[in-house]
């Protein structure tokens, strides 16, 4: 790889990435084939795919991968599964358009490119010793997932680890079962709200920024993560900030669309950074005076 190669695709981050994980070639995609898909709702579905090489590709908290469906595209998606349990690796799509349609389409066997792990990680080195606030809303938990299952592997380290999610609808929960489980334990606080209430749905309905003043965590010792649509990021920061969260300890991920993953087409140019090498995470402070503006 060639140096200014090297460089772009080694994300910012405290520590730097164990060499296994940068890959040999980053525009280079590697042959995976699919062990699984599984129908998380009508719209949203989990890859879960094995490398033809046998070598498992290794990825920190909030890391992405370029996934390419031969002949049709190639997109970003976030890596949803466990960082401890590198293999299959994992990612959870909702089916927007061709790509992602297409991957959701596929069967056990068949092949896929995956170009990656790009971009940053959850501070979660950082975190240690605070109060933890996880923000999802909708398909944002998958990215948040990963960093979900290394705090719970690390509880130990961490203050009072909290984890809210909002759905538009009770057929929209992502990952219910986990939730379900995760709700279970007496060291995580999970609340989970819907918009639009249906069936026989019992629980919260209201955004998931309702959820926010009324969790338990100090706001002064809190490092709050957030991913979801951007609309409710706004919202979700405003409130963190209502409540005591000082503004560089609350996160936000970041999406535009992308094609080369590593800092040089420009695509996701937004303000003075890439979001593919600078980000996808941003400390809120960073991005304050763009993050209002609808446009950028
Ligand atoms: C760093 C990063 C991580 C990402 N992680 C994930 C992930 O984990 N899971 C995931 O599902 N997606 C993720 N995305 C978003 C994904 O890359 C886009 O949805 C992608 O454009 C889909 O490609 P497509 O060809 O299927 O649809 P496109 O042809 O690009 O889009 C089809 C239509 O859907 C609309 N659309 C595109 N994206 C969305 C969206 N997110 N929600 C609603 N409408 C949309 C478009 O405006 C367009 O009208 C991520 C993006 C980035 C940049």
């Amino acid at each position: 790889m060639t140096p200014l190669l090297e460089e772009a695709v080694q994300p910012r981050s405290a520590e730097p990435v164990p060499v296994e994980s940068i890959p040999a070639d980053p525009m280079l995609p590697r042959p995976f084939e699919v062990r699984r898909v599984n129908a998380e709702t009508y719209d949203t579905y989990t890859l879960e795919l094995a490398p033809a090489d046998g070598r498992p590709l290794l990825f920190r908290p909030g890391q992405f991968n370029m996934l390419y469906l031969f002949g049709i595209g190639e997109v970003a998606i976030s890596i949803s599964g466990d960082p401890g349990r590198p293999s299959p690796l994992v990612h959870t799509l909702r089916a927007v358009g061709a790509v992602t349609r297409g991957l959701s389409a596929l069967k056990k066997g068949d092949v896929v490119g995956v170009r990656g792990p790009f971009g940053n990680e959850w501070p979660l080195d950082a975190a240690a010793g605070h109060d933890v606030v996880l923000v999802a809303g909708g398909i944002g938990l998958a990215p948040l997932r990963p960093a979900i299952y290394r705090l719970l592997a690390e509880r130990k380290r961490y203050g009072r680890v909290v984890l809210l999610c909002g759905s538009r609808s009770p057929q929209d929960i992502l990952f219910r079962r986990e939730l379900e489980r995760w709700r279970s334990r007496f060291d995580l606080e999970v609340a989970v709200t819907v918009d639009y209430a249906a069936g026989d749905w019992n629980g919260l309905v209201g955004v998931v920024t309702l959820l926010i003043p009324r969790a338990g965590f100090d706001p002064s010792d809190t490092v709050a993560l957030t991913c979801g649509p951007e609309v409710m990021m706004r919202f979700a920061t405003r409130e963190l900030e209502r409540r005591g969260v000082p503004p560089e300890q609350i996160h936000l991920s970041m999406e535009r669309n992308m094609k080369c993953a590593v800092g040089f087409c420009g695509h996701c140019q937004y303000g003075p950074h890439f979001i593919c090498k600078d980000g996808p995470i941003f400390p809120y402070r960073e991005i304050a005076p763009i993050f209002e503006i609808r446009e950028v």
